[in-house]
């Protein structure tokens, strides 16, 4: 953000093709093409040439491949992009560089080799789930065996870092089969876990198929249960909790993501992507073909908009309430002129008293079951004359 970072960048480059579209997913990807491949790579260049003239060859501090399916980049597209991210900007040797991969396509121990000779340094696999019959349901192209796979192929070829997604709340799902999923996860010992709660994307087929009520949800305790007792259960397994998803090993949580949650600047490439640098935010287009389009003109942030104070304190508290390091009382009232706990005098103390917060060394942190009702916390919140009144 907007705090002057006098850190390297953080890059997030924005790969939009995916084998086939699954089930639940409302990220910018469509299936993948040659033809198109052909279009966007030239046009991410072009991105990538565009923003190092204006950061004179700058040290990346986190660079992150995400989608999208970074990982059905084939061997040229892969080359051309690397090559020149590595003539524009600087790769110093503590940058972290997480490459997203779906089973599926992480297989060939050629290619993940060829990533970590390119720098990649983090893998992120996309498993979700380790029934077949899930993940099936979910529309993923790949089954629980590959998953496994792709993860033994990544160790293989000399991943020291890799992290696994999983989603919970899922139709059919149940406590039970959840705890034994993060049980099985934690057996393969990677070194980061997000777990995600299924949110339901409108417009997207499992969303429809569960409005409809031909698929159900586990009931609302049930889901609470998931993410308190999965929280748990992966603590006692040695993994902090440092985000409401988040599960990392000491030493290996993202710094990439966290820098989100900090408030840190950072620079989207590829459709779809945002930045927010120095105050001022901007989204590529939603669209290949504009996209492209605007890669030829290379007006990339033009239409780039200041956040107001109000708004940056807005997010400071969203983000940070995300995390277990929680809200800086301090730097709440550096930003906003105001004191966070007398504005919200009475809310705080009921909700410590229901043991949904906590209040110590200046931070201010939901609880588990807090972080469970975040959303409802966040949005009876007071920023009283917050900036921007
Ligand atoms: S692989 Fe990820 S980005 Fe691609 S369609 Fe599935 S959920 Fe969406």
């Amino acid at each position: 953000m907007s705090r002057g970072d006098k850190t390297g960048l953080r890059l997030y480059v924005h790969v939009p093709f995916c084998r086939a579209k699954c089930a639940y997913c409302g990220f910018f990807s469509q299936p993948m093409d040659m033809a198109l491949l052909e279009d966007f790579v030239p046009a991410l260049c072009r991105e990538i040439r565009f923003h190092a003239a204006r950061h004179a060859k700058a040290a990346i501090e986190t660079l992150y491949f995400g989608g999208g399916t970074p990982s059905l980049l084939p061997p040229w597209a892969l080359s051309r992009i690397m090559k020149e991210l590595h003539q524009g900007f600087r790769f110093d040797p503590g940058m972290e560089c997480t490459f997203e991969a779906n089973p599926d396509s992480a297989l060939d121990g050629a290619y993940l080799r060829q990533l970590l000779d390119y720098g990649v340094n983090r893998l992120s696999i996309g498993v979700q789930s380790l029934s077949d019959e899930t993940l099936f349901l979910l529309g993923r192209p790949h089954d629980a065996a590959t998953a496994r796979a792709a993860y033994f192929a990544a160790r293989q070829a000399g991943f020291a870092n890799i992290g696994l997604d999983f989603l919970w709340g899922l139709p059919g799902q149940r406590l039970s089969q959840w705890l034994a999923t993060l049980t099985a996860a934690v057996r393969l010992s990677p070194e980061h876990l997000s777990c995600y709660g299924l949110t339901l994307e409108p417009g997207t087929p499992l969303a429809a198929r569960i409005g409809s009520g031909e698929l159900v949800q586990p009931p609302e305790a049930e889901q609470a249960e998931m993410f308190v007792r999965g929280g748990q259960f992966l603590e006692s397994e040695g993994y902090l909790h440092y985000e409401i998803s988040n599960f990392a090993r000491m030493g290996y949580v993202s710094r990439h993501n966290s820098g989100y949650w900090e408030g840190r600047d950072y620079l989207g490439l590829g459709p779809s992507a945002v930045s927010t640098m120095a105050g001022r935010r901007w989204e590529n287009p939603r669209d290949l073909a504009r996209y492209v389009a605007l890669s030829k003109k290379g007006g990339f942030g033009a239409g780039a908009k200041a956040l107001t104070p109000d708004e940056l304190v807005r997010e400071m508290v969203m983000l940070s309430l995300r995390t277990t390091t929680g809200l800086d009382l301090a730097a709440y009232r550096a930003r906003s002129g105001r004191d966070f706990l007398k504005d919200n005098a009475g809310l705080v103390q009921a909700l410590r008293q229901n043991e949904l917060v906590r209040i110590s060394s200046g931070r201010l942190r939901l609880t588990k079951n807090g972080l469970l009702v975040s959303n409802v916390i966040l949005a009876r919140l007071d920023y009283g004359m917050a900036a921007g009144e």
